[in-house]
């Protein structure tokens, strides 16, 4: 889309291949940015306050100049290829990728039924096929997992301005559990229930804590699930890099932030970047990552919820608790300052948060 946009791409041979078409509403994108985004005309519903709440602490935030936004995966999907469609030069063809090599001048892309030979030179190939890598002992590997209801209730039920990003008052008997809402209208609204655990529930489970969460902390009864979308999001310390048998995009090119899982406004910068870099010749091989200290603060987080050092609950409710909301949002995006970074991260227990950083060093 970034492509197309810029219209420096008229002509361009472009190949794109998935499995199969994308024609279900199979996820739901959440993010925050400041001003309109790339994406506006398809964000579905925005906010301008937020909730977090925890048995310690609760709070309705104004996040301004920020607006948490939300896409529906189906509005996403329709939009892209309809502008896809109507551009001669794409060629989109649904087929499982197995592999591509290089043969002397060409390269070799293997599908499942056919295989294509394009030139080598000039080519660029961008993977978004995600692979998790190898295990070592140093690796560590949560799930962010959820289950979510849209419901329709009989009765005004929710404050449409604002979402819950965070509920934490939830049992934390199985790990790091928190339920967040999107409310669409006083009467409808998303609900999910979400992990960051080793391992998935028994699918009946989500159903279970999902009726509680809504019967017991939302206070309704009456109510009708109109959809269901379920996902898992790996949270891991694998290394990923951008430059591999062609250029690792999205998730596969560690664009989901490894202690949140928010991974589309990651996605959208990068993606600017390398259209950027392809208009005016730069090399990608040089192509600039996040600074290396946020995989450092991820890392350490991830080992102090993936070996229980401190509840998942705890730590985010200190987070919130102490820091201003704005700052918060841009130490999340990767944007914050070193002092910025300072402030927050003496606001959280420093030597559960010490250890676990000097283990990632
Ligand atoms: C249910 C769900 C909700 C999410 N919600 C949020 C959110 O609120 N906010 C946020 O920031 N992130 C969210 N994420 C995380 C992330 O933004 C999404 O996973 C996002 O779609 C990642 O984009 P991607 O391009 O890396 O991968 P995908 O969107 O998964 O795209 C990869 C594509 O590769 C195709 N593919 C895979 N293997 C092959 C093959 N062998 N041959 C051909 N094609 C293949 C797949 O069909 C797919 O279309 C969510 C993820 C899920 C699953």
């Amino acid at each position: 889309m970034r492509m197309i946009r810029s219209g420096k791409f008229t002509g361009k041979k472009i190949l794109l291949l998935d499995k199969e078409p994308k024609t279900k509403n199979d996820r739901t994108w959440c993010f925050w940015e400041k001003e309109n985004g790339f994406f506006d005309e398809v964000v579905y519903r925005k906010w301008d306050r937020v909730s977090f709440l925890s048995n310690e602490f609760s709070s309705a935030m104004n996040i301004t100049p920020y607006q948490y936004k939300m896409i529906r995966g189906i509005d996403f999907y329709q939009y892209c290829f309809t502008e896809i469609a109507k551009q001669n030069s794409i060629e989109m063809v649904y087929a499982d990728v197995k592999k591509w090599e290089y043969e002397k001048d060409d390269l070799l892309l293997r599908l499942n039924d056919r295989e294509f030979r394009l030139f080598a030179t000039g080519t660029h190939i961008f993977n978004s096929i995600y692979k998790p890598g190898e295990q070592n002992k140093k690796s560590i590997r949560l799930l962010q997992h959820f289950k979510g209801w849209l419901i329709e209730t009989a009765k005004p039920s929710f404050d449409p301005a604002q979402a819950t990003i965070m509920d934490f008052r939830m049992h934390q008997q199985h790990g790091t559990t928190f339920a967040y809402v999107l409310p669409f209208s006083a009467t409808s609204a998303l609900v999910e229930y979400t992990l960051f655990t080793k391992e998935l529930l028994p699918p009946e489970e989500y159903d279970k804590e999902l009726g509680n969460y809504i019967h017991s902390f939302l206070g309704i009864d009456e109510y009708t699930v109109q959809e269901q979308e379920f996902g898992v999001i790996p949270m891991t310390n694998e290394k990923f890099s951008f430059a591999g048998n062609g250029w690792q995009i999205g998730t596969a090119g560690g664009q989901t932030k490894a202690s949140s899982g928010y991974t589309f406004q990651f996605i959208q910068k990068q993606s600017q970047q390398v259209v950027d870099y392809l208009i005016t010749g730069k090399n990608l091989n040089y192509l600039p990552a996040a600074p290396k200290r946020f995989r450092f603060y991820d890392n350490t987080l991830l080992y102090i919820l993936y070996h229980n050092k401190l509840a998942g609950d705890k730590i985010f409710t200190q987070l919130f608790k102490k820091n201003k909301p704005r700052q918060v949002l841009r130490f999340l995006d990767n944007e914050s300052s070193v002092k910025d970074e300072l402030k927050i991260i003496s606001s959280l227990p420093t030597l559960p948060f010490l250890k676990a950083a000097l283990r990632q060093l």
